[in-house]
Formats: structure tokens, C-alpha cells, sequence
């Protein structure tokens, strides 16, 4: 079954630790349609991570509903594709074996998958590399594995946590040019996390900025620029301005705010 869009209401999270009660998130609501590319912004510490694994089944919220086309799927796994900032590739699996392990899971028989991978491997920049292992391909190579595995997992709405947080700025702008494709090519409805102003800018077509801890959305931004975007919309007037009033909501939020308990 897939699932186009996701509705999530009055969710919040409080953390137990100590036996102190630590509020994570407080009380979120929003809505993903299906075929958008979605982007959280935010401190470090506002609960992004916390919001993915909610939406992922991996964690209960303390109030609230997640719903997939209307179904609540509050601790429930496998609705959505997940990936996360560290590759999470296998060192023992090669590359090919890694991107099949989704469907694997699934149940899809060995030789299908391997039908179904190869030609994604070659046309997103991993041809010839199917018998290396993860050790042997450079970071960015190895984001291209872990996402095309996320992506043959066959969810129609991917969580994509920091995934460029790791690499080098060149890189990071290749990996963007080549996720935009793929976001393309697939229509996915895609839930991004980032740091940074520019990526969540040139990738997104809504922005959702968050608070500091507890986190909660302070602003919700559309961007209209035409797509396909290139490189060089990074610099333009329309983005500038984004930019400056990206970075006045996110520095306005940066006093601590008081851990209600
Ligand atoms: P982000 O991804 O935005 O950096 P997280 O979702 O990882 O933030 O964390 C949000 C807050 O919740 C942080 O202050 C973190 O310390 C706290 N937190 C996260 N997980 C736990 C946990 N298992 N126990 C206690 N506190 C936690």
C-alpha cells in the first residue's frame, strides 16, 4: 500500500530523563501533500530528528496523531522511506546488495531486485560499482547508494534527515543538483531536514522553520522560484531575499527558551 499524504496533529514529545520530565516538541500540526518537497529548518537540539522518527513509526509521540492518507499510523513502520544523515550501508554487503536490501526486507525475490537496481545504478551515477563495498566509494557516492536504496524501498514519502551534512560544500552541490533529479524522476513527496539556509532554499518548495527546544514551527515559507533550478539561482535577487528572511526567523529564535515540564 502507498501512502500520498501525511497529516500530522497536536503532536508533541516530552522525554523522561533524570526523572525529570524534558519537552523535545511541543504541540506541532502540518501537513505534507503529496508530490512536495518539504524542509524543516531549525536549531540543533529543536526535535527534527524526534518529528522523523515519530513520522517513521520508530517512536510514540506523548500526544497526537500522525495520519497517511487518513490512517493513523502512530508505531508504524514501513509506511514511509527513512534515511538518515550517516550512510548506514553495510561494510559487509557491496554496494548492489546494500541498494537491494529494502526490498529485500519487502520480500522482493533476490534476482527481481537486482533486475530492479541495476539500471537505477547506472543512470544515478553508480554504474561498474555494484561489486565494491561502502568502504571503497567516497561519501557522496556512498548518499547515492543509501538513497537509491531508500528510494527502491517504494514509499512514496521519503524522510530524509541531514543527508548532505557530512560532505564537502562541492560535493554537497553536486548531491543537491542530483537529489532534485531523482525528486523529478520519481515525483516523490519528500520530507527534508537541513542546517542550511541555502539547501533548504534551492531544494524546497515549502520551508518550515522551527523554533529552538522545545521546538515548535515559527513560520511555514513557500519559495516559487521556477524549477528546475541550477546552481546559479543561488545567487539570484528572489533568493537573496529568502535568505535574509530566513536568517532573521532563525536568529530571532535563538534565544533559549524555558523547558516547561
Ligand atoms: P534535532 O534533530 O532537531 O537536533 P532531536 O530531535 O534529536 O533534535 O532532539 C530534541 C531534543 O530532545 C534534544 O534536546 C535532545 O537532547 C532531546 N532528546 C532526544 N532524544 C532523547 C531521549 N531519548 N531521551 C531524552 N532526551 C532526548
Amino acid at each position: 500500500m502507498t501512502q500520498h499524504k501525511i497529516e500530522i496533529s497536536g503532536v508533541s514529545k516530552w522525554f523522561r530523563r533524570n526523572g525529570e520530565e524534558i519537552a523535545a516538541m511541543r504541540e506541532t500540526n502540518l501537513s505534507i501533500e503529496a508530490g512536495r518537497f518539504v524542509s524543516i529548518i531549525g536549531p540543533s537540539g529543536c526535535g527534527k530528528s524526534t518529528l522523523f522518527n515519530i513520522i517513521a513509526g520508530l517512536m510514540p509521540p506523548s500526544t497526537g496523531k500522525v495520519l497517511a492518507d487518513g490512517e493513523n499510523i502512530i508505531g508504524k513502520t514501513g509506511y514511509v522511506g527513512y534515511m538518515l544523515q550517516k550512510d548506514m550501508l553495510l561494510p559487509w554487503r557491496t554496494i548492489l546488495d546494500n541498494i537491494i536490501l529494502g526490498m529485500e526486507v519487502r520480500g522482493v525475490p533476490y534476482q527481481e531486485a537486482v533486475r530492479r537496481a541495476l539500471p537505477l545504478m547506472e543512470k544515478y551515477g553508480l554504474k561498474g560499482f555494484d561489486k565494491h563495498y561502502p568502504k571503497e566509494l567516497s561519501g557522496g557516492m556512498r548518499q547515492r547508494a543509501a538513497l537509491l536504496r531508500t528510494l527502491l524501498y517504494d514509499r512514496d514519502i521519503i524522510l530524509l534527515d541531514e543527508p548532505f551534512g557530512a560532505l564537502d560544500a562541492q560535493t554537497r552541490l553536486t548531491m543537491q543538483n542530483w537529489l532534485l533529479q531523482i525528486w523529478q524522476d520519481f515525483g516523490k513527496t519528500v520530507l527534508f531536514v537541513t542546517h542550511d539556509i541555502d539547501e533548504a532554499i534551492y531544494l524546497s518548495d515549502d520551508i518550515y522553520v522551527f523554533s529552538s527546544r522545545p521546538g515548535r514551527i515559527k513560520s511555514k515559507i513557500t519559495v516559487t522560484m521556477d524549477r528546475p533550478r541550477k546552481t546559479e539561482d543561488m545567487t539570484s535577487p528572489a533568493f537573496m531575499e529568502l535568505k535574509h528572511h530566513l536568517m532573521d526567523l532563525l536568529s530571532a529564535g535563538h534565544e533559549e527558551e524555558p523547558i516547561s515540564s
